[in-house]
């Protein structure tokens, strides 16, 4: 008898799932890798496309690529998920697993933010990224203001690398003297796990002259008036607003009985959802750790053991960790890298490497051999 399992998303998560167990199981699984999407492309790409350091066509790898035994790849889009059944309807058909792995990610509510569709921009989708690759270069002076409109978000420093990027990006230019950056957040300070890495962000700012808000997120933006509204009413003036938009779970996740309180709820140690036989990974669940691939990729890991030791038998998997390293941009050539820890203490703790180009090499790296591993590529 093989294990019937139906994967629903093919990003971080539903990737490194399906291709451990793949590698463990092979002719013993059967596995259904489902995504709306043709191709995959790691969140940080969009910083590349949006300051054109590289061609959308570049940074999407096709899921035709993929290879693996005992693996099948769909492009669907999927219209219910009936987790009591572990029972899947999609635009194309219908699908029954003996476990379900639910890794659908987190979507966008630009309509939360009153005004940001008309007025602003945001570079979290890949469609909003590409937009900007054409607007930027357009930017010659004024105030261009980054903000956080609510919280989850998903990769905490992006909105740092985003303002570092975009100092970079109008330095090369030759019209940064013209321009304010600023860069409103709902922290205390930019990564609040890693006091080192907040501080190595800090300076990097006040080297740049770039305004940190700190505590505060966009509420809505006036585009009549040209200014951005804040939670406490008080207002800023922009003439170039790159937002990160309300996140929420897909509407399929939505819609399916799933959630509290907006997203997934599981097991913290196993990613067991309240539904025998159905996981959830990744941004979509309330799992406590930040939204960002490599903590999709770390709990991927952990369900997948233990659905290998199912099947094989032996010790069930060390409870998931909760820890992760991320990669942060700077500019200049040079990436710093954050180290955190959700779940194993009473409150997350970090510490914070760079940031160099030997960090920046690393990066590379991290993106290649995932490529490799997943894609064949
Ligand atoms: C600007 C930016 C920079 C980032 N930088 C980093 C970084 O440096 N490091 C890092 O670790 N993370 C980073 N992230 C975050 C990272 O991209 C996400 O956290 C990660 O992709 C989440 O993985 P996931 O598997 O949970 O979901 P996703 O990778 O989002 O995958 C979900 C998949 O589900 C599919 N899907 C959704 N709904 C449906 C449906 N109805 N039918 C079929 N398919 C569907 C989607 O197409 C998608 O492929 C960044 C994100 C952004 C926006």
């Amino acid at each position: 008898m093989k294990l019937r399992v139906v994967v629903l998303g093919a990003g971080f998560g539903g990737l490194e799932l399906s291709t451990i167990l793949s590698e463990a199981l092979s002719d013993r699984l059967d596995l259904t890798l489902i995504d709306k999407n043709d191709s995959f492309f790691f969140g940080f790409s969009k910083l590349d496309v949006m300051f054109g350091r590289k061609p959308p066509e570049t940074v999407q790898f096709p899921y035709s690529a993929i290879d693996k035994p005992g693996v099948r790849f769909r492009q669907e889009t999927i219209t219910a998920i009936d987790p009591e059944r572990r029972a899947v309807t999609t635009d194309q058909g219908t699908y029954e697993a003996d476990v379900l792995v639910v890794a659908l990610g987190a979507d966008y509510d630009l309509e939360a933010t009153p005004g940001l569709r008309e007025g602003g921009n945001e570079f979290y989708s890949f469609a909003g990224a590409e937009r900007l690759r054409e607007v930027l270069p357009n930017f010659t002076k004024g105030r261009a203001i980054i903000g956080v409109t609510s919280t989850p978000f998903k990769c905490p420093p992006a909105p740092s690398e985003a303002a570092l990027l975009l100092h970079d990006h109008l330095s090369a230019r030759g019209v940064r003297g013209a321009c304010e950056i600023s860069l409103v957040i709902p922290f205390d300070a930019p990564i609040p796990p890693s006091p080192a890495a907040s501080h190595a962000l800090l300076s990097a700012f006040a080297e740049r002259r770039i305004t940190f808000v700190p505590n505060r997120t966009v509420r809505a933006l006036d585009p009549n008036r040209r200014v951005v509204i804040l939670d406490d009413t008080s207002e800023i003036a922009y003439d170039l607003f790159l937002g990160i938009p309300k996140h929420r779970v897909p509407d399929v996740v939505a819609t399916s009985d799933m959630t509290e309180d907006g997203w997934i709820p599981v097991d913290p140690k196993t990613l067991k959802t309240r539904f025998p036989n159905v996981y959830a990974v990744g941004d979509v669940t309330s799992v406590g750790t930040p939204l960002a691939g490599v903590f999709s990729e770390g709990a991927a890991k952990v369900v997948a053991a233990e659905l290998i030791a199912n099947v094989k038998g032996g010790e069930p998997p060390p409870p998931y960790s909760g820890r992760g390293s991320c990669y942060a941009e700077f500019g200049q050539g040079k990436v710093g890298r954050i180290h955190v820890d959700f779940l194993s203490g009473p409150t997350p703790t970090g510490s914070f490497e760079g940031p160099s180009a030997a960090l920046a090499n690393d990066k590379q790296s991290f993106a290649s051999s995932r490529r490799k591993r997943w894609f064949g590529l």
